[in-house]
């Protein structure tokens, strides 16, 4: 049974954990293609924070980017990448 927490929630990634957690919701396990964005999203912010030990300074970007080393670009670049766009 998913967590009442991560209800509406793709992934998240906490500092609390030290970077060592990564959590996914129901709706980041949508499919292959949105599980590996997702998983490669939350990765990149926990590898920012196992580097520095905060997430100070981390630029997110956006639904449009693609590799650009944001947790945006990450995991879109791999949905692309599974998707055959790549
Ligand atoms: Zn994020």
């Amino acid at each position: 049974m998913p967590s009442p927490e991560m209800s509406g929630v793709m992934g998240v990634t906490r500092a609390v954990d030290g970077g060592r957690v990564i959590r996914v919701g129901p709706e980041g396990i949508y499919d292959d293609a949105t599980a590996a964005n997702i998983i490669a999203h939350e990765l990149t912010h926990a590898r920012r924070y196992l580097r520095q030990g905060n997430f100070d300074g981390e630029v997110h970007g956006t639904a449009d980017s693609l590799a650009d080393g944001t947790p945006y670009g990450s995991g879109n670049a791999l949905q692309d990448w599974i998707e055959g766009n790549r």
